[in-house]
């Protein structure tokens, strides 16, 4: 419950309760890091503790304010969230209105703005304006993935706090504990998690990542059989899977590697993808090992192109077509 429900970020929680507890709040906070990875649950786990009318720095859970801020109908915790791809200049207009009136029932009135990193320059000086002379009742809670895409004198009047990656480790316990997910299957999502629980949790289940995973690894069967036709029929796969091209780059180079442990340590405890054994044993059998370096670079290489803007098509083929050569 409440703020036991954060998963990998002790410091922040430990740094959020202490200043609510010796009542130190600051007006804004920036609650900076990747998606998924814990920055809403902390900022919804932060309003309740603070409006909490039973505890001090927790939520109980029970009182009518956590009760409300859980049902998302709390007269004086908003949430903006953004209006299509972004939050726009409308939304911030009303709510520079809104946190002008006093709270309704609370001592604190809390904004959660999500991707915050999203609002145009002139949204943003509404929000400076705010931040200039900020209602003493007031907490704003700045959602986002770069901070830095935010006024430097926003930055300078809010506290930030740096949400990392989860650890694979508690992102694979956490799976096994909480949801149940045996352990194998544990390991493989904390391995794609890219260091999100949210991410994990996601994927658990989705057909389509277990069928892209799949497809690498036939892919990488016919990389290593060498025919150079059938390679180029897998391009279309790449095509219709185009936004998830980190995710699917990030299964190869993670298949090498597990080859390249497999030859030196021969211990399957370290693989990540441990369930697909047999292939890799065949895949390692028939591969210089000297080679397999190699691949992780040309993989590595097509992704940084792809992130230039090279033509996403001749990425792929030059990356199939060297795959084969190396
Ligand atoms: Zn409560």
């Amino acid at each position: 419950m409440s703020f036991d429900k954060i998963i990998g970020h002790d410091n922040i929680v430990i740094f959020l309760r202490t200043a609510i507890k010796n009542d130190k709040l600051t007006h804004a906070y920036i609650f900076d890091g990747q998606d998924g990875v814990g920055r809403k649950l902390a900022a919804m786990e932060f309003a309740k503790a603070i409006n909490c009318k039973k505890n001090i720095d927790n939520s109980c859970e029970k009182c009518s304010s956590c009760v409300k801020i859980n049902n998302n109908n709390h007269p004086d915790m908003k949430i903006i969230e953004p209006d299509g791809k972004s939050i726009k200049n409308k939304q911030i207009e009303e709510f520079q209105n809104d946190i002008l009136l006093k709270p309704y029932e609370s001592n604190k009135k809390i904004f959660i703005i999500e991707s915050a990193d999203t609002m145009t320059t002139s949204a943003q000086n509404r929000i400076l304006k705010i931040l200039e002379e900020p209602p003493k009742y007031g907490v704003i809670i700045l959602i986002t993935q770069n901070s830095y895409s935010l006024l430097p004198t926003i930055r300078s009047r809010c506290q930030t706090l740096k949400f990392n990656r989860i650890s694979k480790e508690k992102i694979k316990r956490y799976l096994i504990e909480k949801h149940g997910i045996n352990e194998e299957e544990s390991r493989i999502l904390a391995s794609f998690s890219d260091g999100s629980l949210g991410k994990a949790l996601n994927l658990y289940g989705s057909e389509e990542f277990k069928n892209r995973r799949e497809m690498v690894i036939d892919i990488i069967s016919e990389i290593i059989n060498g025919d150079k036709l059938k390679l180029l029929d897998f391009t279309s796969f790449f095509q219709d899977n185009k936004e998830n091209i980190n995710e699917i780059l990030d299964f190869f180079t993670i298949w090498f590697r597990d080859m390249l442990l497999l030859i030196e340590t021969s211990d399957e405890k370290y693989l990540f993808n441990s369930d697909k054994i047999i292939d890799l044993q065949r895949h390692t059998s028939n591969l210089d090992y000297e080679k397999i370096p190699k691949a992780v670079n040309i993989v590595e290489e097509t992704r940084k192109n792809i992130d230039a803007n090279v033509n996403f098509d001749l990425c792929i083929e030059t990356m199939l077509l060297n795959l084969q050569e190396v």
